[in-house]
């Protein structure tokens, strides 16, 4: 019997995956701290270094760790005494020499600038209530989300906050009530764990970018905190931010850029596991997939295991609703649903499917758009629709449907079903996906403007010989108003319901203040744009027809009409739509610049959006048969 339990014993062993320690770093408790870090095997020494300071100054005491056990790649020591407001470093040592000085790949706390990790109680910088602080509640169908920048969306005096630049700005009332009119119900925020490129120890100077460049991956941003020189403020900070949107309603989306770091030498990986984090070419060089010089390598098993544990920290620690994976396609498809399996199903998942260079992996394990229907539960971005609406990536003066160029409907449809396979489409003549990519239309995030490229006035301006303010307005709600009908997840960038410009700037993401603010003024200038975007909103919420959420529902209850050169509409069968009180539904985009007709039963619809106005409680009858859509608009009726 003995022996029989020891075999079981030893199958088990064998069973059980070689397990890795994902989460390094510090463990605090007031009589002693712990410190642990996974080096490669062939590590010789690793020195554990405290200081009283964030940045300067000479360490306090050093420490050499040991192994956790012989043999191991794990280093422990453990230091006695309250701890609490140092700092820590390892240094590793290889081949005779020391690598540098890290806070590891795990900090969770650090000094200004992420130099040195920091050693913090995690619960004290917690606000008031953070223990009743919860997700909001909110099917992936019913999503709307608004992708910002802390810095774009509050420095500017036109504003009137209090903390320009940072994460309170989203708790003050003025950001609060802005949201909740426009109606969004998720904040997608650019990078906002620690990145390199804004020097936290001068931050009364402005300095501006959009923070793909990782350091840490576990903590916030320094820059968008009141005092990055006290690591606990921007965890409380955040905090704040996330319970103040929570409490209004609204979900808290991390961009989160684990496919390349800021630099590969000084990053945190390669000081403690040289090479292991990072791809290579056959000849040795590093692969750069990001187009950001490296691309790190999530099918090896700590680096998978990194990105699980990182994005179920931000779940746990910080209660983060969702998140948007940047090169998604530089990423390994066992490693997305290796991540969705780890997450609550409440937790958005998506991402960029497509890299920036070619990856040294084989193409087929790849993340891409294409891969969609292998990772369920995961959306991409349809640059399709995107392309389609505005013009081309590759040339900012490139027109499509808004720009009246005929050949676009297509893709313009293939958005509207939110990428999924769809009777009514010809997939040949849609600009790219020649084939639908998402098994759900939940898996395709519907959107005509990102940070990326130039925002949708600026393209507008660049492509569209001649174009007068109206026309620019006509457009732009005639766009959005394509994308807030569409069966996939909307998606805005913050600023486009202020008819934002970025002074024709097509990549700021260093560019002043003055290119990225938002100008709030322009909310009094152009009232009108406000105003539809939130009575646009308003509809796509109430009715469920325009978010079913469903691919077989969307077969079953949309259909297109007859398309015409920039001319694209569609029927939705409201009366099988469950909880949806509207019965036949029609939506008409017109991209000319004179009025079009459509063709529809005869019966008595309720006129909803016309001419560039929107109104779901009604506008006004009309009768069916022919049916004008007024020039550059949308058109929306029911019965
Ligand atoms: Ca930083």
């Amino acid at each position: 019997m003995k022996r029989l339990i020891q075999l079981v014993a030893i199958i088990m062993a064998l069973l059980v995956p070689h397990s890795i320690n994902a989460r390094t770093g510090v463990t605090y408790s007031p009589s002693a701290s712990g410190f642990s870090v996974e080096t490669n095997s062939d590590a010789q020494q690793v020195k554990l270094r405290i200081y009283k300071d964030g940045l300067g100054g000479k360490p306090v005491k050093t420490v050499n760790m040991k192994r956790a056990k012989a043999g191991s790649s794990l280093w422990e020591a453990t230091v006695k005494g309250d701890l609490k407001g140092k700092f820590y470093t390892f240094d590793v040592k290889y081949g005779g020499k020391f690598r540098g000085e890290s806070a590891g790949i795990w900090a969770t706390a650090v000094g200004v600038n992420g130099k040195r990790g920091a050693i913090v109680d995690m619960a004290q910088p917690n606000p008031l209530g953070w223990n009743t602080d919860k997700r909001p509640a909110i099917a992936a169908k019913d999503l709307i989300i608004y992708e910002m920048h802390h810095r774009d969306f509050s420095i500017d005096e036109s504003g009137g906050f209090t903390y320009k630049g940072k994460y309170l700005a989203l708790t003050e009332p003025r950001a609060i009530s802005h949201l909740k009119t426009l109606g969004v119900n998720a904040v997608h925020i650019l990078p906002s764990f620690d990145y390199a490129s804004v020097d936290e120890t001068r931050l009364n100077e402005p300095q501006y970018n959009w923070g793909y460049d990782p350091v840490n991956y576990n903590v916030p941003e320094g820059g968008y905190s009141t005092d990055p020189f006290k690591p606990e403020v921007r965890i409380n900070e955040f905090k704040q931010m996330v319970q103040a949107l929570h409490k209004a309603g609204i979900k808290v989306i991390l961009d989160v850029v684990y496919n390349h770091t800021f630099n590969i030498d000084d990053s945190n990986f390669q000081l403690t596991r040289p090479d292991y984090f990072f791809r290579k070419n056959t000849d040795g060089t590093y692969s750069n997939g990001s187009g950001c010089g490296n691309e790190t390598a999530s099918e090896r098993e700590a680096m998978r295991q990194f990105m699980i544990e990182s994005v179920k920290y931000w779940v746990e620690e910080y209660h983060i609703d969702g998140f948007r994976f940047d090169l998604m396609g530089v990423h390994d498809i066992e490693t997305m649903n290796a991540i969705r399996a780890a997450l609550p199903n409440d937790i958005f998942i998506y991402g960029e499917g497509w890299s920036a260079g070619s990856c040294a992996i084989p193409g087929e394990q790849l993340a891409m758009k294409a891969h969609i229907t292998q990772m369920p539960g995961i959306a991409a971005f349809s640059d399709c629709m995107r392309d389609g609406l505005r013009g081309p990536w590759d040339s900012d003066t490139k027109a499509a449907f808004l720009g009246g160029v005929k050949g676009n409907e297509e893709s313009l449809k293939f958005g509207i079903v939110g990428a999924i396979r769809h009777p009514g489409i010809d997939y040949s003549k849609v600009n790219y996906s020649k084939e639908p990519f998402a098994l759900e239309p939940t898996q395709m995030i519907a959107y005509v403007s990102c940070h990326d490229d130039m925002c949708l006035v600026d393209r507008l301006k660049a492509s569209v010989k001649g174009i007068t303010t109206e026309e620019l307005i006509r457009l732009d709600l005639l766009a959005q108003t394509v994308v807030m009908t569409s069966q996939g997840v909307p998606f805005m960038l913050s600023g486009e319901e202020m008819l934002r410009d970025k002074k024709g700037v097509h990549n700021s993401y260093n560019s002043p203040d003055s290119i990225n603010h938002l100008d709030w003024d322009n909310l009094e200038r152009y009232p009108q744009v406000m105003e539809y975007y939130k009575n646009l909103i308003a509809m796509r919420k109430v009715h469920p027809a325009f978010h079913m959420g469903n691919a077989d529902m969307v077969r079953r209850n949309l259909d297109f009409l007859p398309t015409e050169n920039c001319l694209v509409a569609f029927h939705i069968n409201g009366k099988n739509v469950p909880g949806e009180q509207w019965g036949d539904i029609y939506v008409a985009f017109n991209a000319h610049k004179r009025a079009r007709t459509i063709e529809i039963p005869e019966g008595t619809y309720t006129i909803v959006c016309r001419n560039i106005k929107c109104d779901q409680g009604g506008m006004g009858i009309v009768k069916g048969g022919k049916v004008t859509i007024p020039a550059q608009s949308a058109l929306i009726l029911h019965n």
